[in-house]
């Protein structure tokens, strides 16, 4: 069957992009090799939680994205919008340095924490105080997919091996002049050598509990509000662990008890566990693929040549949505949103989110 787009991935960077494509009047094709979510959106805590930094471009797109998510997931998926407001805690005195210069830049509403406001918290944690953020949020990510999807094209369990023959980008008996890529830390179906996108492991667990906690916590774990008796507890850092799942889970639990001590009449409810994928400058990497085939081989790229410039030719109706590290539903509806307009030609990426960037760093290296 012939669409406009086909739409490789159903995570929540494929089905923010798949929604766009549609609201815009696409006929669009979202397909995953196993089911919506079931890669690390199935897995994610799915917090919306602002970034802190020193202002860079990392912090401003990150900030730009979360206040675009807060809206859009209040205004088209409400019913698994949850806004409770964040409190986030520095770990430690050295930590609590960086807090204090991150302050001068935190370009969203936030309040200094005081151990009064948050009683339920343990006093220890609040030892080197913090930030509470009013407008953070978490979502329900399969509340959120079913409802971004309504009315999409769906086609599960089918691998893709993308193959682009006569104009046409074919998977299985699906064409479409147009294909992006949204496949999260799997390993990409186009072979794209020059970029590399890395996986981070981590895990999540609801408990169920009777303790009051109002608002979500984050420290070197998150422990979200309490809705409807469940609580989410968790963490996406584990590299070169050789902690067994289950030793990780207890440790979360035993952690999210330290933080907040009510929670120990918790009952476990369910594990999840993914992979996130990230890029070396943990931006995303959303845009049309540059065509490496269109480098002299022998020579570097010109120092001058910036990602998005025309001069770097594009993979004929392939796109990229990935690279959204540990916060892909802080990005998605943004970064859903200017990948449709790059592919409708109503936009281009901002550069330091485009593809360019690692294939010029790539042919600059080698
Ligand atoms: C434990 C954990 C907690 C997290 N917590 C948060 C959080 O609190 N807040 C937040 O914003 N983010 C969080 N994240 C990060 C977030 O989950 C990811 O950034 C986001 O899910 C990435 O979405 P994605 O669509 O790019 O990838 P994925 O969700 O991994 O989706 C990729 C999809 O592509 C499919 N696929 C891959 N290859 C193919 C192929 N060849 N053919 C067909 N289908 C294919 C896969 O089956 C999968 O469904 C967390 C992640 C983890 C693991």
């Amino acid at each position: 069957m012939t669409f406009d787009i086909l739409v490789v991935g159903a995570g929540i960077a494929g089905v923010c992009t798949a929604y766009w494509l549609k609201d815009a009047g696409q006929k669009v094709l979202l397909l995953d090799k196993k089911g919506p979510l079931a890669g690390a959106s199935g897995a994610a805590g799915a917090f919306l939680s602002p970034r802190l930094g020193r202002g860079g471009p990392l912090q401003r797109i990150t900030n730009d994205a979360y206040r675009f998510a807060l809206d859009f997931y209040d205004q088209k998926t409400p019913d698994a919008f949850f806004q409770k407001g964040l409190v986030r805690l520095p770990k430690n005195a050295q930590d609590a340095e960086k807090f204090a210069a991150y302050e001068p830049h935190i370009d969203v509403p936030y309040h200094k924490v005081t151990a009064d406001d948050f009683p339920h918290i343990s006093p220890d944690a609040l030892e080197w105080g913090g930030f509470f953020f009013p407008d953070a949020a978490f979502v329900d990510p399969m509340g959120v997919a079913k409802r971004l999807t309504e009315g999409i094209a769906t086609a599960w369990g089918v691998e893709a091996r993308p193959e682009y023959r006569e104009g046409l980008w074919h998977v299985g008996k699906h064409r479409a002049k147009n294909l992006v890529l949204a496949t999260g830390a799997a390993s990409l179906p186009v072979a794209l050598p020059w970029l590399a996108i890395g996986g981070v492991w981590g895990e999540r667990v609801d408990v169920q509990s009777r303790a009051e906690i109002p608002v979500t916590l984050h420290q070197k774990l998150s422990v979200s509000a309490n809705v409807d008796g469940i609580v989410r507890i968790g963490a996406t850092h584990v590299r070169n662990d050789s902690r067994s799942e289950i030793e990780r889970v207890n440790q979360l639990i035993v952690d999210a008890i330290g933080l907040v001590p009510a929670l120990s009449d918790q009952r476990l409810v369910r594990i999840y566990a993914g992979h996130r994928a990230s890029v070396a400058d943990h931006l995303p990497v959303v845009g049309q693929v540059p065509d490496i085939s269109a480098f002299d081989a022998r020579r570097a790229p010109p120092k001058r040549l910036k990602p998005e410039d025309p001069a770097i030719a594009k993979i004929p109706g392939l796109y990229l949505v990935n690279g959204f590290g540990g916060r892909g539903f802080v990005f998605g509806p943004l970064m859903g949103k200017i990948a449709a307009e790059t592919i409708l030609e109503k936009n281009r990426p901002d550069l330091a989110i485009s593809p360019d960037r690692f294939l010029l760093r790539h042919l600059r290296r080698r």
